[in-house]
């Protein structure tokens, strides 16, 4: 298997993280600040199961106003349009309001969606996390939902799995 993987999401969920996790090198700044990732930067894997090329995109940003956030998001936007697989992050259990502009773009491309709940490292209540997983999956008919911690790399060989058997 081979194919193109966008990892999208607002800012500062940990793409830029998850990538160089899943790439195992420091390919992309990762930053506490937004607009860190200016442009599409790509990543190229190869394992046993196939190669995937990996697409960090900067953040997808409210703020239309700004000048650089409207080129932010239309390279993030463009990127929906050349690849096979959507890895989408979220900062926990949390949708943002921003989040249902996203579902819409998902919706147009028609992509299959991997929803990847990052940062679970900082979560204490685990039953929450379940609870959340039943909420996502009637918003939208996500191929996987998925717990991760980018930073501290956990379940991020099941997510590599789940991106290479897509
Ligand atoms: P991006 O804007 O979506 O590319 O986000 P970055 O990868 O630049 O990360 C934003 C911030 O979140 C940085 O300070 C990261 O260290 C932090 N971060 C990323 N992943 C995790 C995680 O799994 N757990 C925790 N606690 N922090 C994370
Ligand atoms: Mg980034």
């Amino acid at each position: 298997n081979c194919g193109y993987v966008a990892l999208i999401g607002r800012p500062n969920v940990g793409k830029s993280t998850l990538m160089n996790h899943l790439l195992g090198q420091k390919l992309s700044i990762t930053s506490r600040k937004p607009q860190t990732t200016r442009h599409r930067i790509l990543g190229i894997k190869t394992t046993a199961a196939g190669q995937a090329i990996f697409m960090d995109t900067p953040g997808m940003h409210q703020d239309e106003k700004k000048v650089l956030n409207r080129y932010l998001n239309k390279t993030a936007d463009s990127t929906l349009l050349g690849v096979d697989v959507v890895v989408w992050l979220l900062d926990g259990l949390y949708w943002h309001e921003y989040d249902e502009k996203i579902f819409k773009k998902l919706e147009r491309a028609g992509l299959p969606v991997i929803l990847v709940v990052n940062k679970v490292d900082k979560i204490k209540e685990k039953d929450a996390v379940l609870r959340f997983f039943a909420e996502a999956q009637a918003k939208y008919p996500f191929r996987h939902i998925l717990p991760v911690s980018a930073l501290r790399n956990t379940n991020l060989d099941l997510l590599e799995q789940q991106i290479m058997a897509l």
